[in-house]
């Protein structure tokens, strides 16, 4: 029996969020060994985490009988360090940057606000709007998948609370120019939301933004560069005077205790992070160049490959079979049918990336 009636009529249209193929389904879908399964579909950290953070793990297990700082305030300090900016500017989230999104999105929409969603991209922003009871106003990409700032101006309204930019855009890799955002800062009475979940691996990032726009939300995450997705942290930096208000209405001690000393560690360990980020534009590199399909430059620790004429459910299905998980991208808005994200991995992994690719490309040669 089920009691759909109970349910708020916003849920009934929001369709459900698609994560990456897990290991354990691919295993046994194709009676794989789970341990020779390479996990290229959700763009974690090849590399493990930090052993600092791991250190920070185990030491404060013996601790969580108390409840963390409400404000996860050791994080926040050492975010600050990281970043520049004041504490004034900085929230720590949990669960990651997605619970970040979904006590923003509780604190600003109302029925009927607009948020503005250039796609492709990330889906989190749409679901966590529309629970919320937000109208979705979708953008359409250009041709080579970049964002449409003129389009994207053209769809604000005087109902905009909103827009989303994602820089570097997931799945596309592609980075926005700083001016492009201004523009679009200085284009709307809403809030602009940049997503840096992948900037430590791109050329520049927005921060800076934050001392000068009173309009600018930055959300930032620890399961990427950092390698802590199973963590789940993630942290905003915004104006000060929304701070305030944000800190009205989250979620109480959101940021577990070993979570938030874990991502002290994480920030204290730069040789882990400068690891991190050469792997992963060494290895971007490698895919780009070698992958015999059309490659997107990326900015981030995955590449978009374009399959066509074949189609990515096809490739994507023939890489499963020799246990490489990538990521079909049909389910992101606009992404079209022949598009495959892969995570940058090992040199070894890439490697037979690059085989599967090259495999199936020839197999439709023939
Ligand atoms: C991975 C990802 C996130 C989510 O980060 P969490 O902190 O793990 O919730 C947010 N935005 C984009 C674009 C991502 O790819």
């Amino acid at each position: 029996m089920s009691r759909p009636e109970l349910i708020k009529d916003v849920v009934a249209s929001i369709a459900e969020y698609v994560p990456g193929r897990s290991i354990e389904e691919i295993a046994k879908k194709y009676s794989i060994n789970p341990s020779e399964i390479i996990k290229l579909g959700s763009n974690e950290n090849v590399l493990g985490p930090s052993p600092l953070a791991v250190e920070a793990l185990v030491s404060t297990a013996t601790k969580v009988n108390i409840y963390p700082s409400a404000d996860a305030s050791e994080l926040v300090d050492a975010i600050s360090v990281y970043t520049g900016l004041p504490v004034e500017n900085i929230c720590a989230s949990g669960p990651g940057m997605d619970g970040f999104l979904d006590n923003l999105m509780r604190l600003l929409i109302t029925p009927g606000d607009e948020v503005v969603l250039p796609t492709p991209t990330f889906s989190y922003y749409e679901i966590a709007a529309r629970a919320n009871g937000a109208v979705a106003i979708h953008v359409a990409p250009g041709d080579e998948l970049e964002f449409d700032v003129a389009a994207i101006k053209d769809a604000i309204s005087e109902n905009t609370k909103v827009i989303f930019l994602c820089s570097p855009n997931n799945p596309t890799g592609k980075l926005m120019e700083e001016a492009e955002v201004r523009d679009i800062l200085g284009s709307t009475k809403g809030l602009v939301f940049v997503d840096e979940a992948y900037v430590e691996f791109a050329d520049h990032n927005l921060s800076h933004l934050v001392a000068e726009y009173d309009n600018i939300i930055i959300g930032r995450t620890f399961s990427k560069a950092f390698g802590l997705a199973g963590l789940r942290i993630g942290y905003g930096l915004m104006p000060a005077w929304l701070k305030t208000e944000y800190m009205k209405i989250a979620t109480p001690f959101n940021v577990s205790y070993p979570a938030v000393m874990a991502g002290v560690a994480a920030l204290s360990d730069k040789d882990y992070l400068e690891k991190s980020i050469s792997f992963t534009t060494e290895g971007r590199a490698f895919l780009v160049k070698n992958i015999p399909f059309k490659v997107y430059d990326s900015q981030a620790n995955f590449v978009l490959v374009d399959v066509s004429p074949l189609i990515a459910r096809d490739v994507a299905e023939s890489l499963l079979k020799k246990g490489i998980i990538v990521r079909d991208c049909r389910s992101f808005r606009n992404a079209g049918d022949s598009l495959i994200r892969v995570t940058v991995g090992t040199q070894e992994q890439n490697e037979k990336v690059v085989a599967a690719f090259k495999k199936a490309k020839a197999c439709s040669d023939q």
